[in-house]
């Protein structure tokens, strides 16, 4: 693939291509999580040093305007001071007591107070295990084993979960990575998304045996696809009139766009909700939670088992607290308004040197398509020019502008993107839009 860059500043990271080499001698990839290491789009992952409101600052002392906001977690920003003295303050008091503590109660009282029909929640360390322990639960309650997913949905690395990123073997419910058996993967249906005769189709063919759909609340990991109108409703009506559990993931969209996530905008009502990212303000904290009649099936309430030592942490907790109740309606409403800004200025750069692109959101989550067709599903995906994106991105990083390092991620705002941030992405957006446009596969 030829790819030509404009740089603007010098372009090479000495500093973070040491700390690579280094990290790649002692850990896999030299990343502890793939999307980081710039397989997609080539060239040196930075490692940063420090975050403050809208811009990172890396190892070779450069700084962005970070459009990945931790992959969506850090909705007021790096370092906001609230959050950073919540946390200070847990943290003289100790960082694990393996009881429970107060800050518990109060995540799980701010969880269930803003999503309607969460009435208990259990915390987590990680929107994998929320996921996988969801789907325990809907097996348990149900006592059926299948679970149908959607191609292009990622609910974590979840063994029976796996068997589905987009190849045709998924179609089968075989798995599409090494180490996940065919029984872990057996019970797997996996459709296409925003395909409700497939849905339909499929609990016909398993009778009595289907225990949950699961789905994100409004996709962002196949890039953002929002659902279809009515096909939440409908996976909704199909999963009650057939005796299985909805379960919505909102581990990305949770208590991001909107106080209430994607369920404050469909308003359509989950069985069970798994909840990430934004909850734990930047720690690691993740929950599932829904219908109590459900929830009282996990023990020790009941027979479903279900633990983690570090579950409910202090430190995490305060954190997760502290953003949540500093995420107001003034909150919201100026993300959307950011994201709607930057949305308008990368159409507009994009459409000035005619690239044909879609520029596709959820609320204030968006992804720019390389390409001239609606994008509805993962095949519509994948379809994109994606080595146009390869280009705008080093573009915008050579810029100092940090965009997700993958064509089919989410980019994500916060309250702290504020008109200086937002001139930098102007600025940097005609020399990238350039770059799209004079790529070639
Ligand atoms: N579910 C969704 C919708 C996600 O976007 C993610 C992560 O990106 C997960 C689950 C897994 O969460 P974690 O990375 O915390 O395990």
């Amino acid at each position: 693939m030829q790819v030509r860059i404009t740089v603007s500043f010098p372009y090479e990271a000495p500093v973070s291509q040491s700390l690579f080499d280094r990290a790649s001698a002692v850990t896999p990839g030299g990343v502890n999580s793939p999307v980081r290491a710039f397989r997609a789009v080539g060239g040196t992952p930075r490692f940063m040093v420090s975050g403050a409101g809208p811009y990172l600052t890396d190892a070779d002392g450069r700084e962005y305007v970070d459009l990945v906001c931790s992959w969506g977690p850090m909705i007021l920003g790096h370092s906001h001071p609230e959050v950073i003295a919540a946390v200070q303050e847990a943290v003289a008091r100790g960082t694990s007591f393996g009881t429970p503590g107060a800050g518990e109660v109060e995540l799980a009282e701010e969880i269930v107070a803003r999503v309607e029909p969460v009435e208990q929640v259990r915390l987590v360390s990680s929107g994998t295990e929320a996921t996988m322990s969801a789907i325990r639960l809907a097996r348990g309650f149900t006592g059926r084993p299948k679970v149908i997913k959607f191609a292009g949905c990622y609910h974590g690395h979840v063994d029976a979960l796996l068997a589905a990123a987009g190849s045709g073997v998924a179609t089968f419910g075989l798995p599409d990575t090494p180490g996940v058996t065919g029984a872990q993967a057996g019970d797997t249906i996996v459709l296409p998304y925003n395909d409700l005769d497939a849905v339909r189709a499929a609990f016909a063919a398993h009778p009595g045996e289907v225990a949950c759909v699961i789905t994100e609340a409004s996709p962002g990991n196949m890039g953002v696809v929002p659902p279809l109108p009515g096909f939440n409703q409908g996976l909704k009506d199909l999963c009650a009139g057939n005796g299985a559990l909805y379960i919505s993931d909102e581990v990305m969209t949770g208590f991001r766009v909107s106080k209430a996530g994607w369920y404050g905008i469909d308003g359509v009502r989950p069985d069970l909700m798994t909840f990430g990212k934004v909850m734990g303000g930047g720690f690691p904290a993740a929950a599932f939670g829904g219908r109590a009649d459900v929830m009282a099936h996990l023990a020790p309430a009941g027979p479903v088992y279900q633990a983690g030592t570090l579950s409910g942490n202090p430190i995490a907790t305060a954190a997760g607290v502290a953003q949540l109740r500093l995420l107001d309606d003034a909150a919201y409403e100026k993300v959307d308004a950011v994201s709607a800004e930057v949305r308008g200025l990368v159409t507009a750069a994009l459409a000035k040197e005619g690239v044909a692109h879609r520029l596709q959101n959820a609320g204030n989550m968006f992804t720019v398509f390389f390409t001239d067709a609606d994008v509805t599903d993962y095949e519509g995906a994948k379809a994109q020019d994606s080595f146009r994106f390869t280009a705008f991105f080093h573009s915008m990083l050579s810029q100092g502008v940090y965009l997700p390092p993958s064509a089919f991620e989410s980019w994500f705002v916060s309250t702290a993107h504020d008109t200086a941030a937002v001139e930098r992405i102007a600025a940097a957006l005609p020399a990238a839009a350039r770059a799209a446009a004079e790529a070639t596969a």
